[in-house]
C-alpha cells in the first residue's frame, strides 16, 4: 500500500514567522492524504497542513504558533476544499470482480442443469 499526500493548494499568510519575525516569509501548504493498492486507488478525508516560512527557511510547528497564526490558520482550514473523499478501482479489482460473477453464473447453471 502506498501513502501519498496531493498537493491541494498554498497559501500566504502575512503574518509574523515566530522564528525570524519576518512577515512575508510565512506560508501554509495544505496536502490530502491518498492511498493506493494494486486493486483501488483512495481519496482520504485526512487532510495535512504545513506552516513554514520562505526567509529563514523554518517549518513552523503548532507550538510555535501565535494566537493571530492559530486564527489565520482556521480560517484557511474552513477555506480549503479538499477533493472529495473517493475510491477508484484498478483493473485487477473489476477482473477479480467479474470472475466472481462468472463463477456465480457457471454454478448456477450447473445446478440448475443437474436439478432437470
Ligand atoms: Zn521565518
Amino acid at each position: 500500500m502506498v501513502e501519498k499526500f496531493i498537493f491541494i493548494k498554498e497559501v500566504d499568510l502575512n503574518n509574523n514567522c515566530p522564528i525570524c519575525y519576518n512577515n512575508d516569509g510565512l506560508y501554509l501548504t495544505i496536502k490530502q492524504k491518498t492511498i493506493e493498492t494494486s486493486f483501488y486507488k483512495a481519496i482520504t478525508p485526512e487532510i495535512k497542513y504545513d506552516m513554514a516560512c520562505k526567509t529563514c527557511k523554518s517549518t513552523i510547528y503548532p507550538v510555535n504558533w501565535t494566537d493571530d497564526i492559530e486564527l489565520v490558520f482556521e480560517y484557511h482550514k474552513k477555506a480549503a476544499i479538499p477533493r472529495k473523499p473517493s475510491t477508484h478501482l484498478k483493473k485487477a479489482s473489476w477482473l477479480a470482480i467479474f470472475s466472481g460473477i462468472i463463477i456465480t453464473i457457471c454454478v448456477v447453471a450447473i445446478l440448475v442443469y443437474t436439478n432437470l
